[in-house]
């Protein structure tokens, strides 16, 4: 048995046509005047931004923006977001959007009061206070309307870098599926792995609790039932219900409950996206994760036999791979680094980013050379 600490203290208010409470929630809070964190504009085109100014205004609660925050999003967002709320004094910050746009608003909530946000991110300085953070969920991805990780992008050195603080855990996150209708069906597959990779990331991990390894291969599959029935209808409401609750169970800790957890995978596509931003995090993780069991499934044979016969129908492991990638493809996802652009030669440099600051992963330690041999399936 190994202990641990679950904590989701995220009210969350899920439904078609909830986003209209979040003026009210806010106020609950106390919170006068929010920083609204967003992205490119697709709010704006999908009806989102209006739904959510109209709750603000109705509740008499101010209002700066903070527009542009880009998918891998980066430090000098964050920076002009710090700025931005300590000159316009709010009290809260308010997410409207996906994985991108929360975590840079988690990023600005805790950075406010560091001397050095980044500092951060190298554990040279710790998160001690945030403001509170209130997110409209626009893409089911990455749970963090429910976890209190954040990954940023330092453009300068090129390093792509996760955090996490108990404090910066959303007050209330509001998940309509409705408004994920809009997402570009990629988008919307990307999502789908990225969930899919957080369970794994758990999963594979050992630490030997039936519990959450049934309920992994639970949500395992309803990700891709979801999955599967949005590709033949992206209109599907219930399929894209399903699909968010079930990303926001991968990583809110109820699928990593007594597992080790790996996330070998999830930092060598963080290396990836360091250096090629163009690169969406979850079509990195359908080109990494399958290479990364080739390379290291023998070392908990136990557990990859177990997925493979309880969510592949198949006694042998690399028989599921080749069935995880097929779903993949068959959702449009890449499967290997040369459909991402990325040439051979490139494999040694992304391998050095990843393990800059060490081995990676759990499940087999990885050096910089095996990490490497990973690319080399992977490409
Ligand atoms: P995202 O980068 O936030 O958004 C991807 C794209 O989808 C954007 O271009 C966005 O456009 C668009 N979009 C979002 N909602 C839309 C909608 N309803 N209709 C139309 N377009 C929409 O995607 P994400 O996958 O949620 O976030 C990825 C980031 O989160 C990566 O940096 C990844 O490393 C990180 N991540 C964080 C965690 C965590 O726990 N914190 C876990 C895994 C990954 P607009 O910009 O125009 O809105
Ligand atoms: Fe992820």
């Amino acid at each position: 048995m190994i202990n641990f600490t679950f904590y989701t203290p995220t009210r969350v208010l899920f439904g078609v046509g909830r986003i209209k409470e979040v003026g009210s929630e806010i106020k609950k809070s106390n919170v006068k005047k929010v920083l609204l964190v967003a992205g490119g504009g697709s709010i704006k085109k999908n009806g989102v931004y209006d739904t959510v100014i109209a709750s603000l205004q109705e509740q008499g609660i101010d209002w700066v923006e903070l527009w542009g925050v880009v998918p891998n999003p980066v430090l000098s967002k964050v920076m002009e977001g710090i700025s931005l709320a300590k000159e316009s004094g709010v009290d809260g910050v308010l997410a409207v959007g996906g994985g991108s746009v929360i975590d840079t608003a988690k990023a600005i909530a805790s950075g406010i009061y560091l001397d050095d946000v980044w500092a951060s991110f190298l554990g040279k300085e710790k998160i001690k206070q945030a403001l509170p953070l209130f997110v409209v969920l626009t893409i089911s991805a990455t749970g963090s309307e429910c976890n209190g990780n954040f990954v940023i992008t330092n453009e300068e050195t090129k390093q792509k870098l996760g955090n996490h603080s108990p404090l910066v855990y959303p007050k209330v996150s509001i998940i309509d599926p409705s408004v994920q209708r809009t997402l570009p069906w990629n988008q919307t597959a990307n999502g789908a792995c990225d969930a899919l990779s957080h369970i794994m990331e758990s999963y594979f991990s050992g630490g030997g609790n039936e519990t959450t390894l049934y309920v992994d291969e639970a949500l395992t599959k309803a990700i891709i039932d979801a999955t599967d029935k949005l590709m033949l209808n992206e209109d599907d409401l219930e399929a894209r219900a399903n699909l968010a609750w079930a990303a926001t169970l991968a990583l809110n800790g109820v699928s990593a409950a007594q597992l080790k957890g790996d996330w070998a995978s999830h930092d060598i596509e963080h290396a990836i996206s360091a250096l090629h931003p163009e690169v969406a995090h979850g079509a990195g993780l359908a080109v990494v994760f399958p290479a990364w069991i080739t390379h290291v499934w023998k070392e908990n044979e136990p557990t990859f036999r177990r997925w493979a016969r309880n969510v592949w129908d198949t006694d042998d492991v690399l028989t599921a791979v080749e069935r995880l990638k097929s779903t993949y493809k068959r959702w449009g996802l890449p499967i290997s680094l040369r459909e991402l652009n990325l040439e051979k030669s490139e494999i040694p440099a992304i391998a050095q980013n990843a393990t800059q600051l060490g081995k990676l992963g759990t499940v087999k330690e990885l050096a910089q050379e095996d990490v490497e041999k990973i690319l080399e399936i992977a490409y």
